[in-house]
């Protein structure tokens, strides 16, 4: 198997869910979550408050994202800001289907919508 730089196939997610929103709680929450390619860690999209993915994606100098959301197995290249076509990651590919969006349960205020980055 091809080695890209930047990602590694056989490292499994973080966990289910954003970890600096997990650590900020009972605050933080996410709209949509993002896995990096390189190491794993599970952070927040770019509508939801805190835009932890591309945070991580700065501060560890890693380019690659992937979606973590049920149904969707899409890269992101920060680096060239645009889609990238990824190889299959570790699995799980998605959080928990019964893991409710946004999340985490009870973390989410009543006019989260107003609270998203367009
Ligand atoms: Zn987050
Ligand atoms: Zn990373």
């Amino acid at each position: 198997m091809t080695q890209i730089p930047g990602i590694a196939p056989t490292t499994p997610p973080s966990g289910t869910g954003c970890v600096e929103c997990l650590d900020a709680a009972p605050s933080g929450w996410w709209f949509h979550l993002r896995r990096c390619a390189e190491c794993g860690h599970i952070g927040c999209c770019d509508s939801s408050p805190a835009q932890h993915a591309r945070a991580h994606a700065e501060q560890a100098g890693h380019r690659y994202i992937q979606s973590f959301e049920p149904g969707e197995d899409w890269f992101w290249d920060f680096e060239t800001d645009d889609y990238y076509e990824g190889p299959q990651l570790a699995p799980p590919h998605h959080h928990p289907e019964d893991q409710p969006t946004p999340g985490p349960a009870g973390a989410v205020p009543d006019d989260w919508k107003h609270h998203l980055h367009r």
